[in-house]
């Protein structure tokens, strides 16, 4: 890689948006996610809220990666606060990418409607099987 193009990339500065809130815990999984209560999700998405305020940053963002964890699972509300609050905080680029981590089983018309109002212009899908007997077997809850 020449030096312009890793100087360009190193130049580049991205937020990521950990949401470790998944419907549920898969055995195989080592990420920091949790199947949890509605409380805890608002507890952690004041605290987000709070630690986003208290950010100072003054270069321009070029990306803005929400993942999880399942971000899709949480009400889509959470999602467009959060995105606000970034927006409004930090000097986001005109052409920057905007990514949500979504689930096939937690996503629906109206959350993709929520993300693309507030500027989320690409979507990543996890996808575990199209088996539902396999995904059973990899949630924490199944006999095996
Ligand atoms: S859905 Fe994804 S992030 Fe959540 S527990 Fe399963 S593998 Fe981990």
């Amino acid at each position: 890689m020449s030096e312009t193009r890793k100087n360009s990339i190193m130049n580049k500065l991205g937020i990521y948006v950990h949401i470790p809130f998944c419907q549920k815990k898969c055995k195989y999984c080592d990420f920091i996610s949790f199947s949890c209560d509605d409380k805890k999700i608002h507890e952690y998405f004041n605290s987000l809220e709070k630690e986003i305020d208290n950010c100072k940053i003054n270069e321009e963002v070029s990306t803005i990666y929400i993942g999880g964890g399942t971000p899709s699972f949480v009400n889509s509300q959470y999602i467009v606060n959060i995105m606000n609050l970034i927006q409004k905080k930090f000097k986001i680029k005109d052409d920057a990418e905007m990514t949500i981590e979504v689930n096939p089983g937690t996503i629906d018309k109206e959350k993709v409607l929520d993300y693309k109002k507030i500027g989320i212009n690409r979507i990543s899908i996890g996808l575990q099987t199209y088996s539902d007997r396999l995904l059973k077997l990899v949630r924490k809850d199944s006999q095996l």
